[in-house]
């Protein structure tokens, strides 16, 4: 799989894996919206699968895409592959399930978060900013 996934690869892993209950190892990152990174927990039970990042962008636009009543930690907020976060997302696995998660680190000023939120299918969206 490239360092870019392509729509058709997020799309893929989304309906063949998105559904997937979990596993133990999993368990403490499911969340339907996005959540900080447990601090308990490691990561060596997730492998990156890619980035969402398009190489040749190097200022990924900090738009936001959302539906009516959503905001950036909404369950139901899309997952809009052009739009901010998620045009800075990586796409991680459970190596035991396989179940996805997205993962991003927010820098704020005197800070940085890591971020975790599942990859649904359903709220996966692939418009452009601007068109
Ligand atoms: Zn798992």
């Amino acid at each position: 799989m490239s360092a870019q996934l392509t729509e058709e690869e997020i799309d893929r892993e989304a309906a063949l894996y998105g559904e997937l209950p979990g596993c133990q190892s999993c368990s403490p990152f499911a969340s339907l919206g996005w959540e900080a990174f447990p601090t308990t927990a490691s990561d060596k039970d997730l492998e990156r699968l890619g980035s969402l990042r398009d190489p040749n962008n190097e200022d990924p636009t900090l738009e936001e895409l959302h539906t009516a009543g959503t905001s950036l930690w909404s369950p139901q907020a899309p997952i809009a592959s052009h739009y901010h976060p998620y045009n800075r997302a990586e796409l991680w696995a459970c190596r035991n399930c396989h179940k996805p998660f997205l993962r991003y680190t927010e820098y704020g000023g005197y800070y940085e978060e890591r971020r975790i939120r599942e990859l649904h299918a359903a709220l996966i969206t692939h418009a452009r900013p601007g068109g």
